[in-house]
């Protein structure tokens, strides 16, 4: 018999509604895989025992003559969605012992559909971070090359699913934590439109940027759970409503490339993949064009002003009484200080103090407000880009997957990580990374990230051109 965890979602939904396999055989094999290699890798924080339970009951269900497109399908779940009566942390030592008290909105359309939920992935704390060094539980390897982060925040998701421990997964990019991790791990990575899918149950970072998305082995996957997870939510003001009409696919695209911005700072060998890359887009009828966006440099910065903000505010609800660890101080205030202050990492803290002084008084002006015209004028220049092309590449990352520690006491190193992925979460446009190519270093081969951006609910666009590069890469 054929190993089953080398099928893709498309592929187990036949198997599986053919009776082929059992969701308890498929569970069971990524079951096997978890036990060999999480101990090494990481990926997950932990492993639900009642996995194969939740196997059993899909199994009744399509003995039954259901079919439905998640049904069965063993998934791995970012720390950070909530499954209601579930630990779910953040990877936070703050939340270590929280339960989710109700479902997110995108957990109650999983369980509807059926799903085997695994457990619950490593991230970087709170998703700040582009490594999954932050997470207060210890970080997790990447599959391709041990020695190597996974890429981040979700990267305990991206490791999951390239290293066979679960057949897809769902992660959150609030400036790239889904696309850079698949970039990195050699997965490929959505993330949809801002509003596109609801937010109620996925722990806030940025709210204004947040969006939940899925990490799979094909292009196809990810649109199999996109389709699942989308559509408006009356517990969610900002998603979209449900009759407004998406971009339609075409028969040939422009794709457009902003040369200037990828003119430093990228590796030589990512660039030529890059390279590739287009090429194949060109050789399979496509028009590729170089375009400017005069803005896009300010991407970076504008994120890390805008993201920050939304963070302090956010995070201000953990005061080490509502939820989770606490510290007893001298009085209450000194409760909120001990608390906050053992229970957040280090990252974590640094943005609630950046975040904090962006919006003081008499700082307001000078930073949030400009980053937020920054951000008005960056979406412009792209809205008038796509007016010209369909879509634009970037490669995902600036580098391949590095090595633990290498970034870690240079924060500004680490946020240069997200330089090509915030820009779709500053303008809510969606955004994915599909694999394309490999670079050698020091005798690994390690996978690189190819992104396409498109306009809002052009999702149909990026899942024609990633499957175009990925069914097409030698
Ligand atoms: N790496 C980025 C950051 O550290 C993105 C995080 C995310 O998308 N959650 O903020």
């Amino acid at each position: 018999m054929t190993d089953s965890t080398k099928l893709t979602l498309v592929e187990a939904r036949k198997e599986l509604d053919t009776k082929k396999i059992s969701a308890v055989e498929l569970t069971d094999a990524y079951i096997a895989n978890i036990k060999k290699d999480n101990a090494d890798i990481h990926a997950y924080l932990e492993v639900f025992e009642d996995a194969k339970e939740q196997a059993q009951k899909a199994d009744e269900r399509i003995a039954q003559g259901e079919t439905l497109p998640l049904l069965g399908i063993p998934l791995a779940i970012k720390d950070n969605i909530l499954i209601q009566g579930r630990t779910v942390s953040g990877a936070s030592k703050i939340l270590e012992n929280y339960r989710a008290t109700y479902d997110a909105t995108v957990t109650t359309k999983l369980k509807e559909q059926g799903v085997v939920f695994l457990g619950r992935t490593n991230m970087d704390e709170f998703a700040m971070g582009s490594s999954t060094e932050t997470s207060a539980f210890g970080i997790t390897k990447n599959p391709r090359d041990r020695l190597r982060v996974p890429g981040g925040s979700s990267g305990g998701s991206a490791a999951a699913v390239a290293g066979e421990m679960a057949l897809a997964g769902l992660g959150s990019d609030t400036g790239g934590s889904i696309r850079q991790p698949a970039a990195l791990c050699g997965v490929v990575g959505l993330k949809p439109t801002y509003g596109s899918v609801s937010r109620h149950g996925l722990m806030a970072m940025g709210s204004s940027l947040d969006v939940i998305g899925p990490l799979t082995k094909t292009v196809d996957d990810a649109e199999v759970l996109f389709t699942v997870l989308r559509g408006q939510d009356r517990m969610d003001s900002t998603t979209i409503p449900d009759d407004r009409k998406p971009i339609a696919k075409k028969e040939t695209y422009t794709i457009g490339v902003p040369r200037a911005f990828l003119a430093s700072g990228v590796d030589a060998d990512v660039l030529q993949e890059f390279e590739k890359g287009l090429a194949i887009l060109t050789k399979q009828g496509h028009r590729v064009i170089d375009i400017t966006l005069p803005t896009i440099k300010y991407s970076l910065a504008a994120y890390y002003i805008i993201m920050p903000a939304e963070v302090s505010a956010n995070l201000a609800r953990f005061d080490g009484v509502r939820y989770g660890f606490h510290k007893d101080g001298v009085d209450r205030i000194d409760d909120y200080r001990q608390s906050r202050g053992a229970g957040f990492g280090k990252e974590v803290r640094r943005r609630i103090f950046l975040g904090t002084y962006v919006l003081s008084s008499g700082y307001y002006d000078a930073y949030y407000g400009k980053a937020m015209q920054a951000r008005d004028r960056i979406r412009k220049d792209m809205l008038t880009a796509f007016q010209e092309v369909d879509a634009i590449a970037t490669p995902t990352t600036p580098s391949p997957a590095f090595k633990f520690g290498e970034k870690t006491s240079d924060p500004l190193a680490m946020y240069l990580e997200d330089i090509f992925t915030v820009s779709a979460n500053i303008v809510g446009i969606p955004a994915l990374s599909v694999p394309c190519g490999t670079v050698t270093r020091e005798q690994s081969t390690l996978p690189i990230g190819f992104q396409l951006m498109a306009p809002d609910l052009g999702e149909a666009t990026l899942f024609a051109l990633g499957n175009i590069l990925t069914k097409n890469i030698l």
